[in-house]
């Protein structure tokens, strides 16, 4: 395998013709804050219009058919557009858009007509998706749904839609339509009573409110050099008799548990199915980056090591966990394009991500002492970026907590249930 991750003569001549065109395409004046909640609304709008210009040449999604709005590109192609966007801050796609985890979904549930009508919208970038899985008592236990979607027993080709949902979207709304799951049936037994939609955002009865959370988004999320996620910024949505047409429904009426598997198996980190988007991603931690040249070059917390040796052992395991984080994720994009498999591969490096972000928040803390506190550039770490880490560290229920991600594995190694 290799780790180093050099481009080979065809990637190495493909990238040229993706970094002209992101020279040409990439609004000049489009920037990456630290703190992605400091991103404004017309910088989201950039990025839109980037994700649209992505789509039009089918690199949103490089990776998915062409035939349904995808580039079509195999896996090694497909690297070179995340590794070349990655080099400039930014992810694919440019925005948080749980079309990454709809699309899969639509892909290997959808009819052959659902893939023809609901995948090229999302593939080119015309519309961004949230999806809405949780509920105030259906969180982990995701088949505990209580939000109903029930025929209509007037309109046979409809479903009526009441409840609510929490914890779900990003930085600004509203989105143009939901991943939606829902229960279907009050009577059928558990795991066979749900049912997944894609659902427009604005259906009469639905609304969208704002919560304020503590954290900008999971170390992943906020931590990548090139990610672009706003999950810090939630919302809880209400369907109050929102009505939906059957052509949404995604598999059958009781098929909402097997198809939300095919969402989380995303979700939970496995990019090697067909569809992850994800395959080719190796991400730079810039906060890890950050905390080591903090200790190489400021003459502040140089002089802090130095008078307490003990500490050098925080920044040696900072740096092995940056450098594990590295390696994961390098098998973890080796995988599909050595035609392989490994069950347990992504949510283990996602497991592993959300241990390493909370022990970098201790690490940081005590190396950095007191300068931790302060977002001067010459003193601290700048934009309270340790603030930042800290809150994100913290932040590890998104995608799975790690007692669910711990349960994904077992299933993966066969020792589970
Ligand atoms: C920032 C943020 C972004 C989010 N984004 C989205 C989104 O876009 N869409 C969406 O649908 N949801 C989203 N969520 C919700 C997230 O998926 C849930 O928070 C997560 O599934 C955990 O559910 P819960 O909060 O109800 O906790 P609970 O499920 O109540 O869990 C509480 C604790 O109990 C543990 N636990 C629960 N069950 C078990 C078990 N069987 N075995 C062992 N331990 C267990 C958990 O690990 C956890 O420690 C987001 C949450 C946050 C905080």
């Amino acid at each position: 395998m290799n780790f180093a991750n050099d481009y080979n003569d065809v990637q190495e001549e493909f990238a040229k013709e993706v970094r002209a065109w992101l020279d040409e395409n990439v609004p000049k004046d489009l920037v990456r804050p630290r703190n992605i909640l400091k991103m404004s609304r017309e910088q989201w709008e950039m990025r839109r219009g980037l994700c649209r210009k992505l789509g039009e040449k089918g690199w949103l999604y490089p990776s998915y058919p062409a035939e349904y709005g995808g580039g079509g590109l195999g896996g090694d192609k497909a690297a070179v557009l995340h590794i070349e966007m990655a080099a400039r801050g930014l992810s694919l796609p440019p925005l948080y858009d749980s079309g990454k985890l709809a699309a899969p979904t639509v892909l290997a549930c959808g009819t052959e007509e659902q893939k023809r009508r609901l995948l090229p919208p999302m593939l080119k970038g015309e519309k961004i998706t949230w999806q809405l899985f949780t509920e105030p008592e259906a969180g982990t236990d995701e088949a505990s749904q209580q939000t109903n979607a029930l025929r209509s027993t007037k309109e046979k080709d409809y479903f009526i839609v009441n409840g609510s949902k929490i914890f779900v979207g990003a930085l600004y709304s509203p989105p143009d339509q939901f991943l939606l799951l829902t229960r279907s049936s009050l009577d059928a037994p558990r795991h066979q009573n749900l049912a997944m939609f894609i659902a427009p955002a604005d259906l009469p009865g639905v609304q969208i409110y704002p919560l304020n959370l503590f954290s900008e988004g999971t170390t992943s999320q906020v931590c990548y050099q090139s990610s672009d996620s706003a999950p810090g910024v939630k919302h809880s949505v209400f369907f109050e008799d929102v009505k939906i047409h059957e052509s949404y429904l995604i598999g059958g009426d009781q098929d909402g548990w097997k198809v939300s598997t095919a969402t989380l198996t995303v979700e939970h980190g496995d990019k090697q199915t067909a569809a992850g988007t994800g395959a080719a991603f190796i991400p730079r931690n810039f906060m890890v980056e950050k905390f080591l040249e903090q200790c190489r070059k400021n003459p502040r917390i140089k002089a802090r090591l130095r008078q307490n040796p003990h500490l050098l052992n925080d920044v040696v395991d900072a740096y092995i966990g940056g450098q594990i984080e590295r390696l994961f994720l390098t098998r973890n994009a080796g995988l599909p394009r050595a035609g392989k498999r490994v069950p347990y591969a992504g949510p283990q490096t996602t497991l592993f991500i959300k241990n390493q972000g909370l022990a970098m928040t201790g690490y940081m803390a005590r190396v950095l002492g007191p300068y931790a506190l302060t977002s001067d550039e010459e003193w601290g770490m700048e934009d309270g970026l340790f603030e930042v880490c800290e809150r994100a560290g913290l932040c590890i229920a998104p995608g799975g907590t790690p007692e669910a991600l711990k349960i994904v594995i077992s299933r993966g190694l066969r020792i589970g249930r």
